[in-house]
């Protein structure tokens, strides 16, 4: 056996080294595994996923589709429409992409050059930080005030000649709550691209979110995606809402059939069967309300009220530690997520599922009562 050595003379980018990866919440596959629980005992509420199927006209669309060996409608014609109907907003204006985690890679790619900074308010949505870093630029933190709400002034402080981008988060994954209009508006004057996340929008009280507001203006995008809200976070199928000048420069630099045949189905047959999945949608709504009762009533619990299909809880650690709370609800098979960031370290985010998942939360809780 010989081995070869041959002189390095590329490395990657130097910003690479600056690159932490997106921790995502836990596989079924993983916790499965480091806890011996076999996958189909397990809640999964650690990743906002929807605990419901997808509609079965959906799924029997997917499974009597014959035409899997032939490349997908690269300018997905006929989601755009659907997509058109649904948002109120033209065809023109929407770019489908294969999930808004790539929308926001695409995106960030589009605008950001090496030195540019990108303004975010955390806590919020950490897949903006590590993108940034990927482009070799670099992550503007404003912070939100007590209660989460954006801090309009310190954002207009702190914008650079090099902010690029203003990116909010609406409703803000993990804190749930929604951004007003008169936020937008301001931050839309100043000339940045303002890129809206309503990844968890239909959840909202207001479900139509800002889409009304692209087709008026050049600086604004709106992401949105089927994972949350539709059961489809499998497939992976996002779009944006987007000023026309800004959608053409994204099908350019779009890879040639990157969404792919099941995604367009899925996507179309869920806005066809629109009724079932907002049924759905509802069930989670009202579900929100009972779980968030019935952690607000453990004193060692303050959660935080939610426009999505989660809720953040603050845990008062002097009473009962993360960690306890946390080896109780593994052992009921309950995955929940889990935050490093130090400021992040003594709250848990629970996806709302269905009734049934929050009974299990329960009793994982009483447990821990003195
Ligand atoms: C889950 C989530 C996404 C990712 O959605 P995909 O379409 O599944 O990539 C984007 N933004 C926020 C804020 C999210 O919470």
């Amino acid at each position: 056996m010989y081995t070869y050595s041959s002189p390095r003379l590329v490395t990657v980018r130097p910003e690479m080294d600056r690159l932490a990866q997106y921790a995502p919440g836990e596989s079924l596959e993983a916790f499965s595994e480091r806890t011996g629980i076999p996958i189909e005992d397990i809640i999964k509420l650690n990743s906002n996923e929807s605990s419901y199927e997808p509609a079965p006209t959906v799924l029997q669309a997917l499974s009597n589709f014959r035409n899997y060996n032939n490349y997908p409608d690269a300018n997905s014609t006929a989601l755009r429409n659907s997509l058109a109907d649904y948002t109120g907003v033209d065809g023109r204006h929407i770019v489908v992409h294969h999930g808004s985690a790539e929308l926001i890679n695409l995106l960030w790619h589009l605008f950001l050059s090496v030195g540019d900074n990108v303004l975010c308010c955390p806590p919020t949505f950490s897949l903006y930080t590590s993108v940034t870093t990927f482009c070799g630029a670099h992550v503007l933190e404003v912070p939100r005030k007590p209660g989460y709400e954006l801090d309009i002034d310190a954002i207009l402080d702190a914008l650079t000649p090099e902010t690029k981008l203003i990116v909010l988060t609406s409703p803000n994954n993990p804190t749930g709550n929604s951004i007003c209009e008169q936020d937008i508006l301001t931050l839309l004057d100043t000339g940045r691209i303002v890129i809206v996340d309503e990844a968890y929008v239909e959840f909202a009280d207001n479900p139509h979110g800002f889409a009304y507001l692209v087709p008026q203006y050049e600086n604004l995008i709106v992401m949105r995606t089927f994972s949350k809200w539709a059961g489809l976070a499998g497939l992976r199928i996002g779009y944006a809402l987007t000023p026309e000048w800004i959608q053409a420069y994204m099908r350019r630099a779009q890879c040639p059939f990157e969404v792919n045949v099941a995604g367009h189905i899925g996507a179309i047959e869920t806005l066809k069967a629109l009724d079932y999945t907002l049924d759905n949608v509802r069930r989670i709504t009202q579900e929100r309300e009972r779980l968030y009762a019935l952690l607000d009533s453990y004193s060692f619990l303050h959660p935080v009220p939610s426009q999505g299909n989660f809720i953040l809880m603050r845990v008062d650690e002097d009473q009962v530690s993360v960690r306890e709370i946390r080896a109780a609800v593994e052992a009921h098979g309950i995955l929940l997520r889990y935050f490093s960031q130090p400021e992040m370290r003594d709250f848990i985010r629970v996806t709302v599922g269905k009734p049934e998942h929050t009974d299990k939360i329960d009793s994982a809780l009483h447990n821990l009562l003195p």
